[in-house]
């Protein structure tokens, strides 16, 4: 049976997770900061599914929490194979506007989308058995220089690469790959976004060779995929989820 650790999965792409692998039958430890209420719907949710869910809160950019909540899911489940580091934020800063970036955007960006994986992948391999795997969220914007900003787009690039270090470091015993995401309609993450225009991308758009906008069932589905005995060969690689727009 598959134990699956999701992290920031009170709302958006780790909520969808976190429900697809209940619907396999999956037992889910459903992580979160600050969204206490989301989290508890995605409980419901990960019940009705037919999983079996719990709840762990922890802010995941601090190293301590992260090895603590991997020590609770382990508790939780009574064992661990699958660890999605999902959790993410940006700040929305336009490229060409580098006076706006500020030391602290660097700092918490990096500490939230990078360091955090580093912490959960480095305590998670201490307990975790042969033929499990990891599977971090990176974005289009890793792959492109576009996105929310530089300091995103950057945090993003190094969690591909970070993919590939655990990667090597972790084979045979565990398998490490990344997704990334194009743009992601339906979770909290446009709503901090004032410019973020829905309908550039809806209509007319080349930007997106399938000319639609993704949705969080397209990225749980690679994200099970990878977890899957039918990619059992695959480790260190990183998979676009975004429609062809790193083809465009
Ligand atoms: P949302 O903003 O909808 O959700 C983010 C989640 O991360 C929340 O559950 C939040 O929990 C959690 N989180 C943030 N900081 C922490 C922290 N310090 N500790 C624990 N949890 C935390 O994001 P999406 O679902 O849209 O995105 C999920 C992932 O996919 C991110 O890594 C993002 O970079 C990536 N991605 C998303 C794209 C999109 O278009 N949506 C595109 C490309 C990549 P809480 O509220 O409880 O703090």
């Amino acid at each position: 049976m598959q134990k699956v650790l999701v992290t920031g999965a009170s709302v958006g792409i780790g909520r969808e997770t976190a429900v697809l692998f209940a619907k396999q039958g999956a037992q889910v430890v459903i992580n979160y900061n600050s969204s206490e209420a989301e989290a508890g719907e995605t409980l419901r949710m990960v019940e009705a599914a037919g999983g079996k869910g719990y709840l762990a809160k922890a802010d995941v950019s601090d190293d301590s929490a992260a090895s603590a909540l991997i020590h609770e899911a382990v508790r939780l489940m009574d064992g661990l194979n699958v660890l999605v580091n999902n959790a993410g934020i940006t700040r929305f800063i336009p490229f060409d506007d580098l006076d706006a970036v500020t030391s602290d955007d660097w700092d918490i960006l990096y500490k939230t989308n990078v360091e955090s994986i580093f912490f959960c992948c480095r305590e998670a391999a201490k307990v975790m058995p042969e033929g499990s795997c990891i599977i971090n969220l990176a974005s289009i914007s890793g792959i492109l220089p576009r996105g929310s900003s530089i300091p995103y787009s950057v945090s993003k690039a190094a969690i591909i690469h970070l993919t590939k270090c655990l990667a090597n470091v972790f084979s045979p015993k565990i398998r490490v790959n990344s997704v990334s995401p194009g743009v992601i309609q339906n979770t909290r993450w446009n709503a901090g976004n004032a410019n973020f225009n829905l309908e550039k991308y809806q209509s007319g758009t080349n930007a997106i060779p399938m000319k639609r906008l993704g949705n969080p069932s397209d990225i749980a589905s690679a994200i099970l995929y990878l977890a899957s005995d039918q990619a059992s060969y695959i480790t260190g690689v990183n998979l676009p989820v975004e429609g062809g727009m790193s083809v465009k």
